[in-house]
């Protein structure tokens, strides 16, 4: 079901000269590794708002300019129920403030957290979701590339999506390798996140970063007896994390046709508790 826009921060209005004091900070939602973000109330149409907050400094000193501008640009375009809006940004002299649509229930890691790990009917929702999402992100020439539990957020009904930089955990093989990759590289991730949210670790868990990527490059993948995991959900995972030749994987039109997603995914990608 399409979101309504909300009444001041529709595409137009992202344009509008926006200033902080069109807005009132409310609490930290979260730290992220450029700043901070915060609820936000936008004062006139009181329309709810996460607030990230980025520090110009940080930005200069890893040279991200050129990427911070494409993320902002890429994320304000795309329009979809699973993918996070960006609904406009602005700068002063030392910080660029982003207007993100708000995510109410936080991040998806946090919740596996406290569960341990989801049912098989919560995993296959949240895979449906993202893998949704991620179609919809290929259609418009968008390689997500960095899909982890911490880049996953909620809202009240379905999984969203939004960005930060990667975690060895989740470093495909063609880039641990240094191989340029491709649209295959969101596919391998969304087997590593499957394994995850039904064990509760991830599959490539190792003491270093090095042992993880030899473990990676080795597609040294087992399945614990634990959680009682069915075959077929351990079937997509094969099918997606356990390929080292990307053109073999799943492709993410077959992740959502996959018996154990049929049976399993709320079609409408509410999660059962
Ligand atoms: P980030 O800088 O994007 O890594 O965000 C840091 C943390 O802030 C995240 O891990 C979330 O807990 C929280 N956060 C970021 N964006 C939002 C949002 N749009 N809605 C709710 N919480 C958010």
């Amino acid at each position: 079901m399409a979101r309504p826009e909300p009444p001041k921060l529709t595409p137009e209005a992202s344009k509008k000269d926006w200033s902080i004091s069109d807005f009132e900070i409310g609490r930290p939602l979260g730290k992220g590794k450029f700043g901070c973000v915060y609820l936000a109330r936008e004062i006139k149409s009181r329309y709810i708002v996460a607030f990230k907050v980025i520090f110009k400094e940080q930005i200069e000193k890893y040279k991200l300019h050129h990427q911070l501008r494409r993320e902002m640009e890429i994320q304000n375009a795309l329009r979809h129920p699973n993918v996070l809006r960006l609904y406009g940004w602005f700068d002063d002299s030392v910080r660029i403030f982003l207007i993100l649509e708000y995510a109410h229930n936080g991040e998806l890691f946090k919740e596996l957290r406290e569960a341990g790990h989801f049912s098989e009917k919560q995993a296959a929702t949240y895979i449906s979701s993202l893998t949704q999402a991620l179609i919809y992100c290929h259609e418009n020439h968008v390689i997500h590339r960095d899909i982890k539990l911490e880049n996953l957020l909620l809202d009240n009904e379905g999984s969203k999506r939004h960005t930060i930089c990667g975690t060895p955990d989740y470093f495909v093989p063609e880039m641990v390798e240094n191989k340029t990759h491709d649209y295959a590289v969101d596919n391998w991730t969304l087997g590593v996140l499957c394994y995850e949210l039904l064990y509760g670790v991830p599959p490539f868990e190792a003491k270093s970063q090095r042992d993880t990527f030899k473990r990676i490059i080795n597609v040294d993948l087992s399945f614990p007896s634990t959680h009682g995991v069915t075959d077929e959900a351990k079937d997509l995972i094969c099918k997606d994390a356990s390929l080292n030749d990307s053109s073999k994987r799943l492709s993410l039109e077959k992740i959502l046709e996959h018996p154990w997603i049929v049976k399993n995914a709320h079609p409408e990608g509410i999660c059962p508790k």
